[in-house]
């Protein structure tokens, strides 16, 4: 059997973390098992629906790197297929019309509460026989008894009592199918075969089975993947990490991080944390997945980025920062970001602090603002060596990080200095800091010129 997995996602907003996790949980066991991942559109809400969406989801899924196969389906335009299946359920027995009001169908609701029973409607219109009309919609005819039971890939074992379910509508007064209609439907011509999501829908999945059975369609093998909850248990808000995909792209997460984090908030394999894309493919095969919340913990993102930002190949990392260093008004050569980034990147846990950090090699001498703490050692002294040190600088015939560390060292050595009186008003003049890399790869960064002309601005600062 091949094994076909999809993700269908509802264009009524970005693409957010959660639906991230159970698309990249579709796309493992697919990829795991050598099947196919499918994408569809959930569009059939009209209102809700929006284009850019789509289209920001889509952008998502390409950024984690979640390649889908076939066309993509999208409901909003299958609308005659849901129609041709629902018409086979009304002729086989298995759906009838119905012309309760809303205001009927409570009522009826509650009574079934006033009884202590749970609240469905009453099956009034089973047996009258009626056609279609205005107003009108069709309902499932639930069986009489029996059970639903399915086994979970997360939860386990799930029965349910067909006496718990609901003669629930499958096309509404305006002809639109409902949910459960559409994705038993798509789910069936789409030769899925395994669905992995949320576990908010777990109890649609006993209707759904329902609707397989009746419409004489294979049952997929379902996974509820746990919602993802905050550091505090609690349900998971925005203040916590509940964003979009695309909000942690434009904070300057590696794409492989957050894929890596996703998967293992629900899913293991003993305690290892990281794992390359080839190694989850290998190794997830829709077992050992967690049936508890996992809660989203922030530090432990940003540790990962951390890792995969160290772990990249320089030319990559040029590539990834340089649209954020553009984004700050630098459009720059990628070479000359890649010879500057071995200085950074262990002091950056993402990409936009890298590109903000080496801003500061592409600003001119006056723009660089002297941070106050940088400010303590342009001090007589500090802007005593500055001024000399800028006639040794200027007089060197080779302009290197290693000459220049070599000819730092020997200036202070030859004047009895201590190292921290020419590094901190180097670094301040250089780039307006007080921490930061070396001075002498900060010089080879700049260029002679350039250094040379913070130094001198520095040097000549009233105290
Ligand atoms: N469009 C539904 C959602 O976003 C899909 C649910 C499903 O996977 O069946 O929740």
């Amino acid at each position: 059997m091949k094994v076909i997995t999809r993700f269908p996602p509802s264009p009524t907003g970005h693409l957010h973390i959660g639906g991230g996790r159970t698309a990249i949980f579709n796309w493992l066991l697919a990829r795991h098992f050598g099947g196919e991942f499918r994408l569809r559109i959930e569009d059939t809400d009209a209102t809700r629906s929006r284009q850019e969406y789509t289209d920001s989801i889509l952008a998502s899924m390409k950024w984690l790197g979640l390649d889908w196969d076939g066309e993509i389906f999208y409901q909003s335009r299958r609308l005659d297929v849901y129609n041709a299946y629902i018409d086979q359920l009304l002729e086989t027995g298995h759906a009838y019309w119905c012309d309760c009001t809303p205001e009927e169908v409570e009522a009826m609701r509650e009574v079934a509460r006033a009884k202590g029973e749970k609240p469905r409607y009453n099956g009034k219109c089973r047996d009258r026989g009626l056609k279609a009309g205005p107003g009108r919609v069709v309902r499932l005819r639930v069986p009489d008894d029996g059970r639903i039971s399915f086994d979970d890939m997360v939860k386990g074992p799930i029965s349910v009592d067909v006496s718990e379910l609901d003669d629930m509508v499958l096309r509404r007064t305006d002809g639109m199918p409902t949910y459960n209609l559409a994705v038993v439907v798509d789910d069936h011509e789409m030769g899925v075969t395994h669905v992995f999501r949320g576990d908010d829908h777990v109890s649609n999945t006993p209707k759904q089975i329902l609707l397989y059975q009746a419409l004489g369609f294979d049952i997929p093998t379902f996974g509820h993947v746990p919602m993802i909850c905050g550091p505090d248990h609690q349900k998971l808000s925005k203040r916590h990490g509940a964003r979009a995909v695309v909000e942690y792209q434009k904070d300057g997460l590696i794409p492989q991080a957050l894929v890596n984090y996703l998967v293992r908030l629900g899913w293991s394999h003993g305690d290892q944390e990281i794992f390359s894309l080839p190694e989850l493919i290998q190794l997830f095969d829709g077992t050992n997945l967690n049936s508890s919340p996992a809660a989203f913990d922030p530090d432990k993102l940003k540790w990962l980025n951390a890792h995969y930002l160290r772990a990249m190949p320089l030319d990559e990392l040029a590539a990834m920062t340089r649209p954020f260093l553009a984004e700050l008004g630098y459009d720059v050569d990628q070479e000359k970001i890649k010879s500057l980034l071995p200085m950074y990147v262990e002091r950056s846990t993402d990409i936009a602090m890298l590109a903000q950090a080496l801003t500061v090699y592409f600003k001119s001498a006056d723009e660089i603002v002297i941070e106050d703490k940088a400010k303590k050692a342009l001090n007589d002294d500090g802007r005593q060596q500055l001024s000399r040190l800028h006639g040794l600088i200027s007089a060197m015939p080779v302009f290197s990080a290693e000459a220049l560390d070599a000819l730092l060292h020997d200036y202070v050595e030859k004047n009895s200095l201590k190292f921290k009186q020419v590094g901190p008003p180097l670094r301040s003049a250089l780039i307006g800091l007080a921490g930061g890399p070396s001075v002498h790869d900060i010089m080879a960064g700049l260029g002679k010129e350039e250094s040379l002309k913070r130094i001198r601005r520095a040097a000549e600062l009233a105290s």
